[in-house]
């Protein structure tokens, strides 16, 4: 699977074509530019604010391991020398790999829970939130880049692309 491949998130499944009135929709949210900030580069009270989604790992509440229940919208791999994670991987391209395969898994078993552990259901409920939020997010906030982006960029750097791609998916799946 080519982690820069967008849209073959249905890979193996018969996608239904969208109805005439739904693709410009679709079209709307395959464009849709969101932009990707560095934590430090916007401001603390402007995470809280609508529109603008923490997608990084929370530290730890444990020091011995990291807590899953921690982990918010981030990413449960990293190839950083961090005990801050789930899996530890051993570059950006594993990372992001794994973690596409990963969010994939969960989407796919959305009617199927009982294959999930527990902390990978709440990551399914808070991507699930995010797609029905998708119309007025604007920001999604991480660690890495500050960039724009949209479904049809296939310059992949950090998962929160990825977790876009897979909400705008999700959402145009269901128009
Ligand atoms: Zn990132």
């Amino acid at each position: 699977m080519d982690i820069n491949q967008h849209g073959d998130w249905a890979s193996g499944r018969s996608v239904r074509a969208p109805r005439h009135q739904n693709s410009t929709r679709k079209l709307e949210l395959e464009s849709k530019l969101v932009r990707i900030a560095k934590l430090n580069h916007v401001s603390k009270p402007d995470t809280t604010t609508a529109g603008m989604i923490y997608c990084g790992r929370h530290r730890s509440r444990s020091f011995s391991h990291f807590n899953p229940l921690d982990l918010g919208l981030g990413n449960p791999y990293s190839h950083k020398r961090s005990k801050n994670c789930i899996w530890q991987v051993n570059n950006l391209d594993e990372c992001l790999r794994c973690y596409r395969q990963w969010l994939w898994k969960l989407i796919q078993n959305e009617h199927s829970q009982e294959k999930l552990a527990d902390w990978e259901r709440m990551y399914l409920y808070r991507f699930l939130h995010l797609c029905s939020i998708l119309d007025g997010v604007h920001t999604l906030v991480c660690f890495c880049v500050n960039t724009s982006h949209n479904t049809k960029n296939t310059h992949i750097s950090c998962h929160t692309q990825i977790l876009w791609n897979a909400a705008v998916w999700y959402v145009s799946q269901r128009l």
